[in-house]
């Protein structure tokens, strides 16, 4: 039986009965744009994350962005970001015309390196914008201390940890903003695109909420130049079946992580160090190998999905090339690129399935 790298549908079907019935109501009503769904939505988003505000949006893309332009942040300022993620991260920051400044890794966890951000601070700073990788938090009391003592905002990019704990606070609440992304392969996942954006600070919801409705309050008067960037109904009444199971599936997550800590103990695999400090959700259970290319072939041929994570550090990626950054400039990253990769480690995956790719990887590394 081939073993995907996640599977969707299983999803689906453990929820069948309640996912359609909710989509059967939204059909009904026939109120497809905001209404009460996606106010519930929000309100048990803020609530999960411990937060005093959740904003929908569109996708954990637009999050970012709405987010760079409710903190003022604008051509001339620089952002100082990861460059070990998905591109979204960065292009928020250039898309309000800003520069993302990249700082390399920690070799173990690959989030950012915090004790290497405060040498890239410049009078143009504005923002740190830590991506909390794979599921992990990055290290934010350092980094909260660094950005405090230089007066810089700090953006949590959390799409891939809803649920993840940094010294007992969920993720969305540790910085100043947070975005969260509803793709469907996310931990919490609709069924299509949809974001969402936490925050305490009632300026900065009210402004994303502004700019994500055409720079509006009062319907048809526009005292800003906004975007169209909303939450379906339908994706909101998804989200809501499917949250409340959120906790189970990560920990399931985490349980797989853990079978194939055991599993892969003594073979020659770079893992992922969990910190102490907080709870990580496994968004993908990550190992690393020189002879990642290989070893991905050879689980494909034993029907086993893998995929890289990242192939090409945002810093070395063509749409930046005009930033600078030679070859070797963020050594680390550049290391973990060509050997990471993520084994399937979905809820529901059995330990069997666990022990047969665990098995494959075994003999392909001659032992
Ligand atoms: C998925 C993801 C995004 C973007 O979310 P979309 O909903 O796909 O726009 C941003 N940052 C990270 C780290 C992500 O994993």
């Amino acid at each position: 039986m081939p073993i995907p790298l996640l599977d969707l549908k299983a999803q689906y079907l453990e929820l069948k009965d309640d996912l359609d019935s909710a989509i059967g109501e939204v059909m009904s009503s026939a109120g497809f744009i905001g209404g009460p769904r996606v106010r519930e939505l929000e309100a048990a988003i803020a609530e999960y994350c411990g937060t005093a505000h959740a904003v929908a949006c569109a996708n954990g893309t637009e999050a970012l962005f709405l987010i760079m332009h409710a903190l003022g942040i604008r051509a001339g300022d620089e952002v100082i970001t990861t460059p070990f993620t998905f591109i979204a991260t960065a292009e928020a920051i250039a898309h309000v015309g800003a520069t993302p400044v990249f700082v390399d890794i920690e070799p173990d966890t690959y989030n950012i390196d915090v004790s290497k951000i405060e040498a890239a601070i410049t009078e143009r700073t504005k923002a740190i914008m830590p991506v909390h990788i794979f599921g992990q938090c990055a290290d934010m009391a350092p980094l909260l201390e660094i950005a405090e003592r230089h007066g810089l905002r700090v953006i949590e990019d959390a799409c891939q940890a809803i649920g993840a704990t940094y010294k007992g606070k969920r993720a969305g609440s540790l910085a100043d903003v947070a975005a969260f992304s509803f793709f469907p392969s996310k931990n919490l996942g609709c069924a299509g695109d949809g974001g969402i954006i936490t925050t305490d600070d009632t300026d900065i919801a009210t402004a994303c909420r502004k700019m994500a409705n055409h720079g509006t309050t009062v319907k048809y008067y526009h005292d800003t130049i906004g975007v169209n960037s909303r939450l379906d109904a339908l994706q909101a009444a998804i989200l809501l079946v499917k949250l409340p199971h959120l906790d189970r599936w990560n920990a399931e997550r985490r349980a797989a992580a853990a079978v194939y800590d055991e599993l892969l103990a003594d073979l020659p695999l770079g893992r992922v160090t969990t910190r102490e400090y907080g709870e990580n959700v496994y968004h993908l259970y990550i190992v690393a190998s020189p002879e990642r290319d290989r070893l991905m072939d050879v689980l494909k041929a034993a029907g086993i999905g893998t995929a890289a994570y990242y192939p090409v550090p945002l810093h070395r990626q063509e749409a930046f090339a005009h930033l600078g950054y030679g070859e070797g400039s963020l050594p680390v990253a550049e290391a973990a690129c060509p050997q990471t990769f993520a084994l399937p480690a979905y809820p529901g995956i059995t330990r069997e399935q666990q022990e047969e790719v665990a098995a494959v990887l075994r003999e392909a590394l001659g032992g």
